[in-house]
Parts: C-alpha cells; structure tokens; sequence
C-alpha cells in the first residue's frame, strides 16, 4: 500500500494497526544490536589460524628477522601480496600498524603539524574537508577533533557530485581534502565511476597542497560475484600531474581480525617518504611478526581473495535477508528507499523525511539498537532526518531477521504517525 497517498481520513486503520503491531514488538523484549560494522565471530574464526602463526621458530622473512627493530615500511613479502588489490606498486604501500583509522589520523596530525609535501601546517589556518553524505562517522569525528570544517557534499551512486566537487576545491583554497570511499562506501556501497576518479585526480584545486583521502577500507569486500574494479587514482593522478594528491588507506581490519589486523598506507614516493620519516620520530617499526602472520596465513594474492570469498559466504546471506525484509515490507509503501550494496559492510536506509530520529527511538525503546539517526553526516546533523545505516554483519541471521522485522515496524508507525500529522 502507498501510504504517502492515503487521504487522512484513511490513515487511522494503518495506524492502529501499527501501533499494535509496534506493542506486540516491545513485548518480545528483544535485545538486538544493528550499530557498528563488525565481523561476527564465525567471520573472525575464519583466520584463527593466525593466532598460532608464525610458529615458534619462525620469524625470519626474506633476510628480516621479524623479531627486531626496524622495517619501517613493513614486510615486502605482506606488501607483495596486497599490492596488486590495492592498486599500489610494493615500494609506494607501507604496511604498519593495526589500524587504518589510525594511519589517516597521523597523516592528518603531520599534515597540521609539519605540513604536507608540497605545502605549510595546515595548523593555524582555517581548514576545510569536503565530506561525501551519508558518510564514515569516524572520518567527520576526527576533523572536528582538530576544528576542521566538514563541508558536506552529496554523494551518488558513482560517488560524490563531481559538479559541486570541483567548483568547491576550484574556488576555496582552504579546502584541503576529501574524503572518498571508493569502493563499497560506507554506508550507501556507492562505487567511483571511472569518470569519477579521473575528475578528482585531474581537477583544478585552488589549493596547491589538496589531498584525497582515499580510504579503500572495502576494495575486497565483495558481497556478490561481480567482484567490482574501481579506476586507479595513484595512476590517474600521477598522469595529470598531481602525484602526491592520493593518500590510499586500507587495513586487513575486515578480513583477517579487526583487532589485530595490518593497516597499509599508499601514495607518490614522496608522499610515502614524508609519512615515513615523520613516523620515525615516534617508533622504530612496526610489528613485523604480525605482518609475517599474515603473510605465512593468506600466502599470496589468491590466497588472500580465496579468504574473501569464505566472508562472503558467511555475510551475504545476512545482507539478503535485510533486503528481502525490507522489500517485502516496505516495497511500494513510498516511505523508504534503500541501497542494494554489491560489497563493504552496511545497507543505507532511508526513511520517510523527518523520521529518522523517530525510528531509531522506537527501535531502542524495542530493545533493538541502531546507529544514531544523523551519524552518517559531519556534526550527526542530517538536515533532511532520513538516514539510518543497517550493519548486519555482526548478529546471527536470525537475529538480523528478527531486527530488521523490527525496525520495518519502526519504520512503518514513524510514517504514518508522520502522515497523520502525530
Ligand atoms: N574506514 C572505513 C570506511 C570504515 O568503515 C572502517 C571501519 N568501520 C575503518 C576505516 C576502520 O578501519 P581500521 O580497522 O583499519 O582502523
């Protein structure tokens, strides 16, 4: 039924009948979690292997002993197997810590305290980010951390308005980055059409020291068999002749262990030399026994995208059944649209405009907790209160069931209590 066209007068019987709907809901007490993107236990379980490699005599890679200091740039061997997913030949990809988050956080805290390659400390000034929406929370919390300003851009299907894109970073030189989720972004599983890459690699920035702020956090997190490519921005950018606007960040969070994964970090050389030598003040290495965990676990590139293909099976069935649901009972109503991801982690839902927050509320007071109405943009302020971001990985698939029947019913009342002006 197409609720957005019911008269008023038609609208008491669906309400009714939701509200009851939503009573029986609370009754079930049920305590479900749909928040943050992260693997179930059978995904980590995958890689447990990892927890007795590399084996009590072994640490030696190559002519590394791994147990030593040193090796700022990580394992070859590790680099060698990521490098041809990533899109970054081995000696511009540094392998580091545990996390990629972490990485774009040093890499924003040298570009503010040191300056960038090609640039002065960003401190001081009044800097801007152009923010894709619905974006990472994390990315905008981290530039309100350091009083960057989130500029919000949309973002479509094949990535952000290239139109506003461009006329922005063309006229405004205090913009100094963006950020881009190329593959599979989180939420909506937007993918960068090639035009789209080219035109953030080439275009005009007002700004001589911009930087995209590449974060493939999902370049081999695909959810079907359509395993989708993106163009190369190192490549594209070098070409036109900006080289070190790329920054690449990508971890192994979400293939091996999110705790306990390998972060890696791309660019020009001299992009790769200036993280390197501003992170030589604060370690001597990273944990290169970690890398050669990983190495002596995934062995090569096949190895690796042959684990990939083990956490599809394990997550796609959770994300059809989220689509199924939503289909079946949201289908047509004209309150919700949703994205339909062919990778990464989340489904985008969009509710009826002016809802979002009321869903989310109803959702929790039924014990099922979703990300925060609004997170997905800079401040958590979504102007049109639409978004919601569904991470179905963690839970079973019953739960995932059972937590997307109930928020459909969240869904469903916040409309029309809206529609009846409630
Ligand atoms: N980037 C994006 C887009 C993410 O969704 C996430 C995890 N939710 C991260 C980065 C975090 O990556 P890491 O575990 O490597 O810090």
């Amino acid at each position: 039924m197409e609720l957005t066209k019911l008269d008023a007068d038609e609208l008491p019987a669906p309400l009714a009948d939701l509200r009851k709907a939503y009573d029986e809901l609370k009754a079930q007490n049920l305590s479900l979690d749909l928040t943050r993107g992260k693997p179930a236990a059978e995904q980590l379980d995958l890689s447990n292997e990892l927890l007795c490699l590399p084996g009590k005599d072994v640490f030696k890679a190559g002519g590394t002993d791994t147990r030593n200091y040193g090796g700022l740039a990580g394992l070859p061997e590790l680099r060698e197997i990521f490098s041809g997913p990533l899109g970054v030949p081995v000696p511009q990809l540094l392998a580091l810590g545990n996390s990629s988050l972490a990485v774009m956080h040093e890499t924003i805290v040298f570009a503010l305290l040191k300056g960038p390659v090609d640039g002065e400390p960003w401190v001081g000034q009044q800097i801007k980010f152009l923010c894709p929406v619905p974006g990472y929370d994390r990315h905008f919390s981290l530039l309100k951390q350091f009083g960057i300003e989130a500029v919000p851009v949309p973002l479509h299907e094949d990535g952000p308005d290239m139109d506003v894109v461009e006329r922005l970073v063309a006229e405004d030189a205090s913009i100094k980055g963006i950020w881009c989720v190329p593959k599979y972004a989180n939420p909506t599983g937007a993918v960068y059409s090639e035009d789209t890459v080219r035109r953030l690699a080439s275009m005009p920035t007002a700004a001589k020291d911009f930087r995209l702020f590449w974060d493939n956090a999902y370049a081999l997190h695909h959810l079907t068999e359509d395993a989708v490519e993106i163009a190369n921005v190192l490549e594209l950018a070098t070409a036109a002749g900006n080289p070190n606007r790329p920054f690449v960040f990508a971890s192994s969070s979400k293939i091996t262990h999110a705790g306990s994964g390998v972060a890696f970090f791309g660019g020009s050389p001299e992009n790769v030399a200036w993280l390197t030598k501003n992170q030589s003040f604060g370690t001597i290495g990273p944990d290169k026994v970690n890398h050669l965990r990983h190495v002596a676990f995934l062995k090569d590139t096949e190895g690796l995208l042959a684990h990939m293909d083990k956490q599809r099976a394990v997550i796609a069935p959770k994300f059809e059944m989220v689509l199924y649901m939503l289909e079946k009972r949201l289908g047509g109503t004209g309150v919700a649209q949703w994205s339909k991801p062919k990778g990464g982690y989340f489904i985008s839902l969009d509710v009826l405009e002016g809802t979002a927050k009321r869903v989310v509320q109803l959702a929790k007071e039924a014990g099922i907790v979703l990300t925060p109405a609004g997170a997905t943009f800079p401040h958590g302020d979504d102007p049109r209160d639409r978004n919601i971001r569904l991470a179905p990985t963690f839970p079973d698939i019953r739960e995932v069931a059972l937590a997307t029947e109930g928020v459909v019913t969240c869904v469903l009342l916040a409309a029309v209590e809206k529609l009846s002006g409630n």
